[in-house]
């Protein structure tokens, strides 16, 4: 029989790396709570209209990368198919605000300020870092259009990253692309002056270059970077008032101590981005980081999303979000040597010798665990030595041997499996010697 594997582009998460997801997960909950964020769920699957407009119809992601989720008729005069198309989510700011819009949030007292985690679907090309299956953790604040705002999301990002000890191996760009009123002029005129590189581009930023010249500047292609570099910089081009908003959101990060570079070609990828847009990279270490033509590294980015609530059919509602990438940010903690928190392990294995022992634990095993005690066992095994051995592998600290002598006297015995020494106990003192010498074993 072939082999099944996973679908290419996906991945499992094994026991051995969920400390790092605790870790960053664990970390993102506790700093989004603490800056006053909620938390928001919104469905995988959406109607492909909630990012046609939003992400761009001309982008990679709504042209290319979205993964389609096929229908059925659910009777046989069901004509719903014509509706929208459903897609698996490829970002989550459109899902939110499409939430926003349909559950009415405006209604409520603003700005509101919510959280998510989850996974996120493109169907791309896989490589390192680039996966058709990844999650995001980000935060979204709507109804404020504040550049206090634009600071305090780049905030939350950065003292994640400081939480996870990565603060000093990340670059944060920024810039600002201007609002929607002054977007327009300077899409004209970056192409004006792309035009007389036109066949120097590869062939995506040629045939973006009319609808979307905004593309080149960020494309990852060695020749397009090339001409970008050399362009005029955006932010000498934006309007006065995005240029204020600018200077503000820059002495708000001063103030708030965040470290930032500025990127005159920083866009992004999604055509609903407005005024501050801003990536977090890895630093560049040796050969850690000498990346392959194309190779996606960003940890993670965001930005201001003014017109958003408008492509979907709500009222102008100004808003700025960031989201990070989980699985980058796991790699970035290995290759970095950084070292997370152990998850809690079993501390104690069950042994038994005989059908006798076997149910005599069965029964003791309730107790045990009322009382907070993480217990490993396996009851398929006979032989004492398979069981202590087994114990030993998975580092566990004490052993609960019962045989039928302890079966018949009411006792059990604790192994020390650290140090080997052991001790018969009376069941009715077992919890209580197991506690102290987990706490003495703490100690040593
Ligand atoms: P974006 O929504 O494209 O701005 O992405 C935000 C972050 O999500 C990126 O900086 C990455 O860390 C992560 N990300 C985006 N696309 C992928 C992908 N295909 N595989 C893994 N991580 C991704």
């Amino acid at each position: 029989m072939t082999k099944i594997s996973k679908v290419r582009g996906m991945q499992d998460v094994l026991p051995e790396d969920q400390k790092y997801w605790k870790f960053i997960l664990g970390n993102f909950e506790k700093k989004a709570i603490s800056q006053g964020y909620e938390k928001i769920d919104t469905p995988l699957v959406e109607n492909i209209e909630v990012f046609r407009r939003p992400v761009g119809a001309q982008s990679d992601i709504v042209e290319k990368q979205m993964f389609r989720v096929a229908r059925r008729a659910e009777t046989e005069t069901d004509d719903r198919l014509s509706d929208a198309e459903w897609v698996l989510r490829p970002e989550n700011t459109a899902s939110i605000i499409r939430a926003y819009l349909e559950s009415k949030l405006g209604n409520l007292p603003q700005p509101i300020k919510l959280y998510y985690s989850g996974p996120m679907f493109r169907y791309d090309r896989p490589q390192k870092g680039r996966l058709r299956q990844f999650t995001q953790i980000g935060c979204e604040v709507i109804g404020d259009g504040s550049p206090a705002s634009d600071a305090l999301v780049i905030f939350l990002s950065y003292e994640l990253f400081k939480s996870l000890k990565l603060a000093k191996f990340i670059t944060l760009e920024i810039n600002s692309i201007g609002c929607k009123t002054c977007k327009k002029e300077i899409a004209e005129k970056i192409k004006d002056y792309l035009l007389d590189f036109r066949s120097s581009l590869c062939p995506d930023c040629q045939r973006r270059l009319n609808a979307n010249p905004w593309r080149v500047l960020d494309c990852k292609e060695k020749k397009c970077r090339q001409i970008a570099e050399v362009c005029p910089a955006i932010i000498d081009l934006i309007c006065e008032t995005c240029g204020k908003h600018f200077r503000d959101t820059l002495e708000y990060l001063d103030d708030l101590k965040v470290p930032y570079e500025l990127n005159s070609n920083l866009v992004r990828g999604l055509d609903y981005y407005t005024r501050t847009t801003f990536e977090i990279k890895p630093v560049a270490t040796g050969e850690i980081k000498e990346e392959p033509e194309g190779r996606q590294s960003a940890l993670g980015g965001g930005g201001r999303y003014d017109g958003l609530a408008e492509m979907l059919g709500g009222a102008a509602t100004p808003a700025i979000g960031m989201s990070l990438g989980v699985e980058r940010i796991v790699d970035e903690l290995k290759e970095r040597g950084i070292d997370v928190p152990e998850l809690e392990k079993p501390q104690i294995c069950l042994i038994q010798l005989g059908p006798k022992a076997h149910q005599r634990l069965l029964q003791i095993l309730p107790d045990l665990l009322k009382k907070g005690l993480r217990i490993f066992s396996a009851p398929g095994k006979e032989s004492l030595k398979a069981q202590l051995r087994l114990a030993d592998k998975k580092n566990i600290r004490l052993a609960v041997i019962i045989g039928e002598k302890e079966v018949f006297e009411n006792s059990a015995i604790i192994k020390d499996l650290v140090n080997n020494s052991q001790e018969t106990v009376r069941l009715s003192r077992l919890v209580g010697r197991l506690k102290t010498k987990l706490k003495s074993s703490k100690k040593n």
